[in-house]
C-alpha cells in the first residue's frame, strides 16, 4: 500500500467558534479581511471585528471580491495588502472570497506576473491565513487551491501550492442562516461533486476514499431536505469541509474541468455546472470502472447511475440552453486540462462532447 496524505489546516467547528477562539487570531499584527459584498453581512464580519478589537489587532477590509473572482481583483487586493503592510489575511465568504484571499496572500509576498501566477513555480510563501466559510460547498478553507477567472485562457484556472493551505478554518453554520435556496442547493452539489470526483480520480487513495465516502453519505442524507429548503446547514458545512479534504489529496476531475466553460461563457453557477454534468460523467465512467461507480452508489443507497443522474435533475430544475457549436468549443477547451487528465478513465474530445451533449441537449 503506497500513499501520502497532507492537510495542515487547523479546523475548529461549532457555534461561536470564532468568538471562542480569539487567541487563534493572534497570528499577526495587522489583518487584511478579504470578503464579498454580501458574504460578510451574516454575522461573520461582526464576530471577526469583535475578536480583532479585543486583541488590539489592526485591520483593513477589502470587500470587492465578486463571484468567480478575476485575476484583476486579486492583484488589486494584493496592492492593498502591500500598501497597508498587513501581515496576515482573514477570508470571509464562499469559495470566491476564500480563493481570492489565497491569491492575495501569495501576491502580497511574491512578485509574480500573470503568466507566472498560473505557472508551476509560484514559490513557497504566502501570508498566513484564517478562513471562515459562509457557504457549504467548496471546502476551499482546507484546500491548497485558488481558482480564478482567467480571460486569457477564456476559462477558470487554478493555482496550487501547499503554501495556500490556510493556517486556520472556523466553521460556524450560524453564518448561513440567510443564504438563498439556490446557493444552498448549488453549493451542496459542489461539495458532493468534490467527494464523488475524488473517488473517480487517479489520485484516490485509501484515506481520501474514507473521507469521501463519509462526505457523500452526509450530503445524500440531506437531498430531500435540500429540496424542501430545510437542510441541516451544520451537517452540510462539515461535509463540504470533508469534500475539501478529499480534493486537497485527489484534485478534481473532468466534471470540474468541463464545468468551468459553462461558468465562464454562460455565467452558470459553479456547483450547478458540476451538477449538470456529474450524472453523465458517472455513466461514462461506469463503462470502464464499474466497481468504483458501484461503491459510490452504494454509499448513497441507490441502485444505478440513472437514479444518480435523476437526483440532480430534480434538484437543479430546468436546464440552461446550449447549441452544439458551443458544446464543441467547450470540448476543445476542456480536452487538455489537468482535470480531464486526472480522471480514472480519461475521456477524449469526442467523448467529452458526448458527455456535454447528453447532459445539456439530449
Ligand atoms: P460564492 O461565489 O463564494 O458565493 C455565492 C453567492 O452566495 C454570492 O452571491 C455570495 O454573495 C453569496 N453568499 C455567500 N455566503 C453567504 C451567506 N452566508 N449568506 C448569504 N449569501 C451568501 O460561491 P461558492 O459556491 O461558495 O464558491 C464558488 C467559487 O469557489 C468558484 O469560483 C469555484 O471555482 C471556487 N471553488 C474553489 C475550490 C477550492 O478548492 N479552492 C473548490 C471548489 C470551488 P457575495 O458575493 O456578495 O459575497
Ligand atoms: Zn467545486
Amino acid at each position: 500500500m503506497e500513499f501520502g496524505f497532507y492537510m495542515p489546516t487547523r479546523v475548529k467547528t461549532g457555534k461561536n467558534c470564532v468568538l471562542k477562539n480569539s487567541d487563534d487570531f493572534k497570528i499577526g499584527t495587522k489583518a487584511l479581511i478579504v470578503t464579498g459584498k454580501s458574504s460578510a453581512v451574516n454575522g461573520a464580519l461582526d464576530d471577526v471585528l469583535n475578536v480583532l478589537n479585543k486583541n488590539n489587532t489592526e485591520f483593513v477590509i477589502f470587500d470587492k471580491v465578486m463571484s468567480n473572482p478575476t485575476v484583476e481583483c486579486v492583484y488589486e487586493g494584493a496592492e492593498v495588502a502591500v500598501e497597508e503592510e498587513v501581515d496576515f489575511v482573514i477570508a470571509i465568504g464562499g469559495g470566491s472570497p476564500m480563493d481570492a484571499a489565497k491569491a492575495v496572500a501569495l501576491l502580497a509576498v511574491s512578485d509574480l506576473d500573470r503568466i507566472q501566477l498560473f505557472g508551476s513555480d509560484i514559490g513557497h510563501r504566502a501570508l498566513p491565513m484564517i478562513h471562515i466559510p459562509t457557504t457549504a460547498g467548496t471546502g476551499s478553507e482546507v484546500t491548497p487551491y485558488s481558482i480564478l477567472t482567467n480571460h486569457e485562457k477564456q476559462t477558470k484556472k487554478s493555482i496550487a501550492s501547499d503554501c495556500l493551505f490556510p493556517q486556520y478554518a472556523f466553521l460556524d453554520a450560524k453564518y448561513m442562516q440567510s443564504i438563498s435556496h439556490d446557493v444552498m442547493v448549488n453549493t451542496a452539489i459542489d461539495a458532493l461533486s468534490h467527494s464523488v470526483e475524488g473517488m473517480l480520480s487517479v489520485k484516490a487513495n485509501i484515506m481520501s476514499d474514507i473521507v469521501a465516502a463519509e462526505a457523500i453519505r452526509l450530503i445524500s442524507s440531506q437531498f430531500k431536505n435540500l429540496k424542501e429548503g430545510i437542510a441541516d446547514k451544520e451537517i452540510l458545512l462539515y461535509a463540504a469541509m470533508l469534500g475539501g479534504v478529499v480534493i486537497s489529496q485527489t484534485k478534481t476531475t473532468a466534471v470540474h474541468a468541463m464545468g468551468y466553460p459553462l461558468t465562464y461563457f454562460k455565467n452558470i453557477d459553479h456547483g450547478r455546472a458540476n451538477g449538470l454534468l456529474l450524472g453523465e460523467f458517472m455513466k461514462y465512467t461506469e463503462k470502464y470502472e464499474p466497481l468504483r461507480v458501484k461503491k459510490i452508489l452504494s454509499v448513497m443507497g441507490i441502485e444505478n447511475t440513472a437514479e444518480f443522474k435523476n437526483i440532480f435533475i430534480e434538484l437543479l430544475g430546468k436546464r440552461d440552453n446550449f447549441s452544439v457549436d458551443e458544446l464543441e468549443m467547450y470540448s476543445y477547451i476542456s480536452e487538455d486540462t489537468g482535470g480531464v487528465k486526472n480522471s480514472i478513465h480519461r475521456p477524449n474530445v469526442d467523448e467529452i462532447l458526448e458527455i456535454y451533449t447528453k447532459s445539456l441537449i439530449d
